[in-house]
């Protein structure tokens, strides 16, 4: 019946009739042309990259950086893990400069229990949600000491448990802290990862997988970094300086400026 009346409403206006879901669409949809997007969805359609243009990329990388660091001042694991706590929605340089001061007078998970959290909300105080940030200290601090002997633990499940670290403070901690092959997910590497067409994605953790599938085992100690850093100068968010790129030529941004 509904078939009927839709087919007779057509016949009247001259417009072909629409199927169902695409008018439930056109009802929703701005009148407006859709904004430009920079990353997907274009890049879920580029062409993948071979295993040999992988190899190429990460080779300039390498020749161009051998030994990537990562840019969070920290002294051991255990202020790289409080490093990264304090880094979430914070520069590396402002979150440097806070934690200059409070490494020097705590940098195990005793000393800062014994600094207390309100000492160390006055040490951080100029980092984005501090408060909160402070109180993961301190109970991450607890924590440590309470179960893993005040060392931090070396697998991504148990530093999951860890109040404030999630899965990008695990495998940031497990890759600069002990060596392993583990990709953590920034908006740098997200950002670099679709537009490149190296490992496109909806989410972080898309792009991370996508990333430890295509990059091969010699360079995923430094891939991380590697990426970051290709990010943070070089395939800048607004402006990306295609020009002076080192893999202009494989990336398939269809954007890019070269
Ligand atoms: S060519 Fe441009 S868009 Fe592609 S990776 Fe390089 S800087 Fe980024």
């Amino acid at each position: 019946m509904a078939k009927i009346i839709r087919s007779n409403r057509a016949k009247k206006s001259s417009v072909p009739p629409v199927p169902k879901k695409s008018a439930k669409k056109a009802v929703k949809s701005s009148p407006r042309p859709a904004a430009k997007t920079s990353l997907k969805p274009k890049s879920l359609k580029q062409e993948s990259w071979t295993p040999a243009e992988v190899h190429e990329a990460f080779s300039r990388f390498r020749k161009a950086n051998p030994e990537p660091k990562g840019e969070l001042e920290h002294l051991n694991p255990y202020t790289l893990l409080v490093a990264v706590v304090l880094s979430a929605q914070a520069t590396d340089a402002g979150v440097n400069k806070a934690t200059r001061a409070l490494f020097a007078v705590a940098d195990t998970p005793e000393r800062m229990l014994e600094l207390g959290e309100e000492k160390v909300r006055e040490y951080i105080k100029t980092i984005g949600l501090y408060r909160n940030k402070a109180k993961n200290v301190i109970a991450l601090s607890e924590k440590l000491i309470a179960e893993f002997g005040g060392e931090v633990p070396r697998t991504r499940a148990e530093i999951e448990t860890l109040p404030g670290a999630g899965r990008k403070t695990a495998k940031v901690v497990l890759n600069m802290a002990y060596g392993e092959h583990t990709m953590a997910v920034d908006t740098h590497v997200f950002r670099v990862g679709n537009r490149t067409g190296l490992a496109p994605g909806n989410t972080p953790l898309e792009v991370e997988l996508g990333l430890e599938k295509v990059i091969p085992s010699e360079f995923m100690l430094h891939a991380h970094h590697w990426l970051i850093l290709h990010g943070r100068y070089t395939c800048l968010a607004r402006k990306p300086r295609c020009e002076v790129c080192l893999i202009n030529d494989l990336c398939r941004w269809p954007e890019k400026t070269v």
